[in-house]
């Protein structure tokens, strides 16, 4: 059945792979970044792959444009059944070197941004009594690493919103809530994270020096050669699976180093259902 999509942060990475994925499946895309001036790649892949998709601009911190979109999108196709909450950005710094405006910055593009783009669909999902929103979490967003911590801080948060949401909005109102939670993927990411750590005052001269450099070195050498990373391809074909299921898991890893490396947190319940359950039974019950 073709769907109509909302995708943020379609301007590189990820966004492009989900974007153009699910056009190739027949779905109606409405691909959005927060500015159309880096909409080059998502043209090329998609002309590559001979699909169209609609581009629509939306910043994830900004109500007003992301109302405007999902607005648009009624306007012209009527519904929105998916949401997918892909824009995001990386931060690493020890909480004593960062500024607070970069920790609000990185709880607002990673947490409030999926918060504003929910708020913005629920009330069309909630009257039509469907629709499915899917959010990138990252496997930071189940295990805290390294000078990751105001990252992987805002990440928890989307677990636990999307998780919270999935306990009385799904089984009341037939809303489904995913959240995806991949290991590395190769995309700007990493990039645009090293560019923010030189852009603001680049490694700092101090005790965290060596530890850093020891986390900075090995992750280089681990995207080298190792199954941590996966093509953004790799990781949309699960986004992919996640929008075809009539009964979508609640969270979802994305390879099986991502299984393994969160499996002390997930065994017991790796698609979140009996979790879900559990509070239905201790909260919901009549
Ligand atoms: P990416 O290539 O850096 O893409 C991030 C996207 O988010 C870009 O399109 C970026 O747009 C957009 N974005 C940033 N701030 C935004 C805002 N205020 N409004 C709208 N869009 C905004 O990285 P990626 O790997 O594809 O990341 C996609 C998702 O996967 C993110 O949620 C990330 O946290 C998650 N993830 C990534 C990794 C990884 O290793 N790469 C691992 C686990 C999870 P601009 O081009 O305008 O900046």
């Amino acid at each position: 059945m073709s769907k109509t999509i909302l995708i943020t942060g379609c301007s590189s990475g990820l966004g492009i792979s989900i974007a153009v994925q699910a056009a190739q499946a027949g779905h109606r895309v409405y691909a959005t970044m927060r500015n159309l001036d880096k909409r080059a790649d998502l043209d090329a892949t998609a002309t590559e792959a001979g699909v169209s998709l609609t581009m629509l601009p939306l910043d994830v911190q900004d109500m007003t444009t992301i109302t405007a979109c999902v607005d648009q999108i009624l306007g012209e196709a009527g519904q929105i059944d998916v949401l997918v909450n892909n824009a995001g950005a990386g931060f690493v710094r020890s909480t004593e070197q960062a500024s607070e405006d970069d920790i609000s910055w990185v709880m607002d593009v990673n947490f409030m941004g999926v918060v504003r783009c929910v708020k913005a669909v629920m009330p069309h999902f909630r009257t039509r009594r469907s629709g499915h929103v899917i959010s990138i979490s990252s496997v930071g967003g189940l295990v805290g690493q390294p000078f990751n911590e105001i990252y992987c801080g805002a990440k928890f948060a989307v677990e636990g919103y999307m998780e919270a949401m999935a306990s009385y909005i799904t089984p009341h109102f037939g809303i489904h809530f995913t959240t995806v939670e991949p290991g590395g993927i190769q995309s700007e990411f990493a990039a645009s994270v090293l560019k923010h750590v030189a852009d603001t005052g680049g490694m700092l001269e101090d005790e965290y020096l060596p530890i850093l450099q020891k986390y900075v070195g090995g992750s280089q050498r681990r995207q080298a050669g190792s199954d941590i990373y996966q093509t953004a391809d790799q990781v949309a074909e699960v986004v992919m699976g996640c929008i075809a299921s009539d009964s979508p898991p609640i969270r979802t890893r994305t390879s099986t180093w991502g299984e393994a490396f969160c499996a002390l947190k997930t065994d017991l319940d790796p698609e979140g259902r009996k979790l879900q359950q559990q509070v239905i039974d201790q909260f919901l019950c009549d």
